[in-house]
Parts: structure tokens; C-alpha cells; sequence
């Protein structure tokens, strides 16, 4: 049975109040907020197991080094990648999308080759393919969404070319919250031979996530939104991908010899990891994943669907509210407008002095924003720790913004 009370105990700052209101946390696609035993593990990794690792032979290095290898395993089991030499440490999605553009697809791809993106990515999954555009004339695909928010896996593998050399397309839309089927994206893809990077930063928060069943080549995920450090982050690389990439940053920790004139590499995946990392962080990634898995992926999806679905009853009563996108089986996040000239920034604010956090902006999508024709959304996102009367809070905020604004 899963107990939202108790679970929410274990993160300290939701207990807070936020001007003179309780705090209803609703800006998880953004970052999640902490449990106690993350900012536990962040405390002693400092106050008492603190050096740095891999280089040392004293007791303390060795210990922040067992800890820190030891996350490798913890993501393995978290994503159910074949082995941990397949986790590549990073400070989150946007390094690990980085990683890739810069050491297995630079390299590998020619003016005129294509790399097939959704309107739905999230800068992070836009940027790094935008640079290769600039510096080496590949070519950019984008597949629309439908009408409902949702994207057609047949329309992203009929973008497939002969041409193109990439998939790159997210699991969940940080804005509408649409799931994307990418297991059939990878099973057409890999037919084709293209390889798929997933970015899994949302999707992985909310629901189980299993690489090998995917058949994904890349798949990134961001610590600070599962509820551990920010700075932490790791992507999935397939073992065949890794073996064709080059080496992207330089220095300690990656290497196996150097001279002055020749250097040899370390094995992977510490070939991709230079120079001293986020120890703590990662440590305290690894706790919040083993939290996560304690309570059960599917427990929390489960959770986190009732409250999506009765936040979508609510709203159907509310005819000024505009939600974007509906896609079925869409995850618990709500970008929303009011019908008039109320701006998403007033919304927010508003609701803030009631205490409902919420994020006011363009959420890094800006071509999904284009594609929409707004400006700007106010989102809402759920957490494992949200309730439903936190779903009515945001309901009679929204109400006073109607009446302030509408
Ligand atoms: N991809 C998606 C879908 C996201 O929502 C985010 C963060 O908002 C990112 C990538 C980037 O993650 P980070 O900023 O942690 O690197």
C-alpha cells in the first residue's frame, strides 16, 4: 500500500511553509526536492568519508571510492542496463547528451548526414545536435507531434533515411507530459541500422525503466530530478556505441599512460569520466535510487496516475483553463493557460503567494512552443510526494487567478 504521508516525512523542506501557506511543491519536472536520507548520505560523504577517489591508497579514498563505484551498480540495476561498464558518469542529461554529440557522433558524421529529432526535446536533446548542424552541415529531421500531443513512432521511423545516422527523441515530454513509445522506436530503428539516444531525464522519475528491453544505444538521466544531488547524472551507453567513440574531456582519471609525446587511454567507461568528479553527488544519487527502488517504480507510476487522473477531472470543469496536450496515458504533468491575455508569469505568481509552486516560461522548448503557438506555459508537475488535496490547492489558486486575471 503506498502511504504518500509517510513518504512525505522523509523529505524535510515539504513540511515548510511558503508565504504563510503550506508549501505544495509542483515543480518536480524542474528539480525534486530532497528525502532525509539523501541529505544524510550528502552530510556524512562530507562530515566523515570525504576524499577524493580512485587516486589514493588511504583508508578515506578508499572508501569514497567503494561508495562511488558502488552507484555504478545502483544505476545498472535502476535502468537494468546489461553491465555497469555500460554507465558512464555524468553531472546530468545535458553532459551525457554532450558526451555523446561530441564523442560518437562528431566523428562519425558528415556534412548532409541527418539526425532525426521530435518537436518535443528539450534543449538539451537540441543543442548539442544544433552545434554539429553549425560545424558540420548535418542535417536536422524534426517529426511533429499529432494534435494531441502525443508522437507517432511510424512517423519518427519513416524520417529514417538513408542518410540518417541518429535517433534522438525523449521518453516524456518535460512540458505536456506525453510518453513516448521508444521501444518501438529502437525496434524499427535498430532494422534500419540507426542508433537511438533516449533522453530519459522525465520518464525515468515516474515509471520502471528497463534499457535492455527498450534496445536503446544511449539513455541519459539527471539525478537532481529523482530526488538526489544536483550535479549528478549517468547515461546508458551501449557497449558496441562506447567502443566507437573517442575520448571527449582530457585529463586525470581517464588515462592509462602518458608521455610527452603519446597517450593511451583508460578503458571504458572511466575513458569518458576525466578529472575528479561529483563524488558526493553521485554517492548521493546512488541513495536516492536505492529510496526509489525501495518504494518501487511502479508503485510510484501507480500513484502518480491517480493523481493525474483526478487532476484532469478537476480541470475538465474549468472551461477558461487551457491544457496542453492529451495524450493517452500521458504522465502527471500540466502546462497551462488561461483563455485571455493573463500571462503565464502573472499565473505563477499568483499562485505562488498561495503557496503552489509552479514553473512560468518556455520549459528549454522552445520549437515546442513555436509548434503550439504559446509564448509561454505556467506547468504543473507531479512528484511521488504530491497528494490530491495538493491537486484541490491548485485548483482554488488557479480559481483566484481566473477571477484576478480572467
Ligand atoms: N531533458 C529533459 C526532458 C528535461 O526535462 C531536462 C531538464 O529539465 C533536461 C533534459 C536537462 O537536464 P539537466 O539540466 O539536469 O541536465
Amino acid at each position: 500500500m503506498y502511504d504518500v504521508e509517510k513518504i512525505r516525512a522523509d523529505f524535510p523542506i515539504l513540511s515548510r511553509q511558503v508565504n504563510g501557506k503550506p508549501l505544495v511543491y509542483l515543480d518536480n519536472g524542474a528539480s525534486a526536492q530532497k528525502p532525509q536520507v539523501v541529505i544524510d548520505a550528502i552530510t556524512r560523504g562530507y562530515a566523515e568519508e570525504y576524499a577524493n577517489v580512485h587516486r589514493g591508497l588511504h583508508y578515506l579514498s578508499n572508501l569514497a571510492t567503494e561508495k562511488y563505484e558502488g552507484v555504478r551498480g545502483i544505476v545498472r540495476r535502476f535502468l537494468n542496463a546489461p553491465s555497469e561498464d555500460e554507465i558512464v558518469f555524468t553531472s546530468g542529461t545535458t553532459e551525457g547528451i554532450n558526451l555523446i554529440s561530441y564523442a560518437w557522433a562528431a566523428p562519425r558524421l558528415q556534412a548532409g548526414d541527418e539526425i532525426v529529432l521530435s518537436v518535443l526535446e528539450h534543449h538539451a536533446n537540441i543543442v548539442p545536435w544544433h552545434f554539429l548542424r553549425e560545424r558540420q552541415g548535418v542535417v536536422l529531421k524534426w517529426v511533429e507531434p499529432e494534435a494531441d500531443g502525443s508522437l507517432d513512432p511510424a512517423r519518427v521511423l519513416a524520417a529514417i533515411g538513408p542518410k540518417t545516422r541518429l535517433v534522438a527523441v525523449t521518453q516524456m515530454s518535460n512540458v505536456l507530459g506525453t510518453l513516448v513509445d521508444v521501444k518501438t522506436i529502437c525496434t524499427g530503428a535498430r532494422d534500419k541500422g540507426v542508433p537511438v539516444l533516449v533522453d530519459g531525464s522525465q520518464a525515468c522519475v515516474h515509471m520502471p525503466v528497463d534499457v535492455s528491453d527498450i534496445g536503446c544505444d544511449f539513455y541519459a538521466i539527471t539525478g537532481h530530478k529523482l530526488y538526489g544531488p544536483s550535479g549528478s547524472g549517468a547515461i546508458f551507453i551501449h557497449r558496441d556505441r562506447m567502443a566507437e567513440m573517442r575520448p571527449f574531456l582530457g585529463g586525470g582519471d581517464m588515462i592509462d599512460t602518458v608521455t610527452r609525446d603519446t597517450v593511451t587511454y583508460a578503458k571504458p567507461p572511466m575513458r569518458f569520466e576525466a578529472g575528479t568528479p561529483g563524488i558526493v553527488q553521485q554517492i548521493g544519487m546512488g541513495v536516492a535510487l536505492d529510496y526509489l527502488m525501495g518504494i518501487g517504480m511502479a508503485n510510484i507510476a501507480a500513484h502518480e496516475h491517480a493523481l493525474r487522473d483526478y487532476a484532469q477531472s478537476r480541470f475538465a470543469g474549468l472551461n477558461w483553463l487551457n491544457v496542453q496536450g492529451n495524450a493517452p496515458g500521458k504522465g502527471a504533468i500540466f502546462s497551462l493557460t488561461l483563455n485571455g491575455p493573463a500571462h503565464p508569469h502573472d499565473i505563477s505568481t499568483i499562485l505562488d503567494k498561495r503557496g503552489v509552486a509552479v514553473r512560468a516560461g518556455s520549459h528549454c522548448a522552445m520549437p515546442l512552443m513555436q509548434h503550439l503557438g504559446v509564448s509561454a506555459t505556467a506547468r504543473a508537475s507531479f512528484g511521488m510526494y504530491n497528494t490530491m488535496a495538493e491537486v484541490d490547492a491548485l485548483v482554488s489558486a488557479l480559481e483566484l487567478c481566473h477571477d484576478l486575471l480572467g
